[in-house]
């Protein structure tokens, strides 16, 4: 993920410090449950140290933690760097950068930066719930747009809608991608993995209404979960839908489990389906990533489902995570995740 370099980042355990140092703000009504730690960031366009075979090498993340509660996020463990627990505590306490729309305007300034393309939703949901609080993604593409400045955005969340005002705007004048992570339409797995996100039969409607606003939307199907939502009808029933939505690209991720998820992952799964124990057991007790022949075959079928379901889209399977330019990171790239 982006690692934060924040003011204080010269006092001693500067990770730790970020908490001491937050405004704290308890949320209310909708966002009841909800921590908000306020904290000014110095820099937020983060630079990945191995890109690898992705489409981008920058990266923005305006808030730490994520409400949607995946069980998998690959993010979770990025909440023990500053002191908290990679369980409730990723999902109810969350770092907002306010100062993010500032920041970005100053780092993307012509005499300083090359326009690439930035990339977000690499680490935690943009358009999570703290996102109608605060409205720093709609800042920082409002920022963008203007700078005529490319960038994607992944998204498990139909809030991006509101801002179809200032994507169009964006569109205009640059290349605007939104895609959204739907890794599975089966009801029962969706309210099992991912219980603050909304419906993604919700996600496939937004995708079809931004691609009809003329903002470039496709589907990201992941993680496939082994042994919960890798079935070739289950598979087939996100393909169909992100066909029929019009979606300018499909693309599917398997599950992988960095060390400092793994054992989060792996509990949950021996606490709620024991039938599966053995086999997450054997892919990924020791090793981050199933085996590469599994990945290739659900890619295999992901792209002739998609073929027979008539979709003329780009199917591309998702590469591994790049680096990071500090701490190895957890990432895994979906999301929004
Ligand atoms: S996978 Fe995405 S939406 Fe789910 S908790 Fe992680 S960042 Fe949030």
């Amino acid at each position: 993920m982006s690692q934060l370099r924040w003011q204080i980042a010269d006092l001693p355990n500067p990770q730790l410090r970020i908490i001491d140092q937050a405004q704290h703000r308890v949320g209310a009504g909708r966002y009841q449950g909800l921590e908000f730690l306020e904290v000014e960031a110095k820099r937020i366009v983060n630079t990945l140290k191995q890109p690898g075979g992705l489409r981008f090498s920058h990266t923005i993340n305006v808030y730490r933690g994520c409400s949607r509660a995946c069980t998998y996020c690959f993010a979770r463990p990025t909440h023990e760097y500053l002191g908290l627990g990679l369980g409730t505590d990723f999902e109810t306490k969350i770092v907002v950068k306010v100062n993010a729309v500032d920041v970005v305007r100053a780092e993307t300034a012509p005499h300083r930066w090359g326009g690439q393309l930035i990339a977000m939703g690499t680490n935690t949901d943009p358009y999570q719930a703290a996102e109608g609080r605060y409205r720093l993604t709609r800042g920082v593409i409002e920022v963008l747009g203007q700078r005529a400045n490319p960038f994607s955005i992944l998204t498990k969340s139909p809030l991006v809608l509101r801002d179809v005002d200032v994507l169009t705007a964006a569109a205009a004048r640059t290349q605007v991608r939104v895609d959204f992570s739907v890794g599975t339409l089966d009801e029962a797995v969706w309210r099992e993995t991912e219980p603050g996100t909304t419906h993604p039969r919700k996600r496939i409607e937004a995708v079809a209404r931004l691609n009809r606003a003329g903002i470039r939307s496709g589907v990201l199907i992941g993680p496939i979960l082994p042994g919960m939502s890798d079935s070739p009808r289950q598979i087939g029933a996100v393909v169909a839908a992100a066909v029929e939505a019009g979606a300018v690209s499909v693309g599917c991720v398997l599950l992988h489990l960095k060390p400092g998820l793994r054992r989060h992952f792996l509990d949950w799964i021996d606490r709620h389906h024991p039938e599966l124990t053995e086999r997450y057991g054997e892919w990924y007790g020791t090793r981050s990533y199933a085996p590469t022949a599994e990945q290739r075959r659900l890619s295999a079928l992901v792209r002739r489902l998609t073929h027979a379901a008539g979709g003329d889209v780009s199917v591309r399977p998702r590469r591994r995570p790049p680096a990071t330019r500090t701490p190895p990171s957890p990432r895994q790239l979906t999301l929004g995740e």
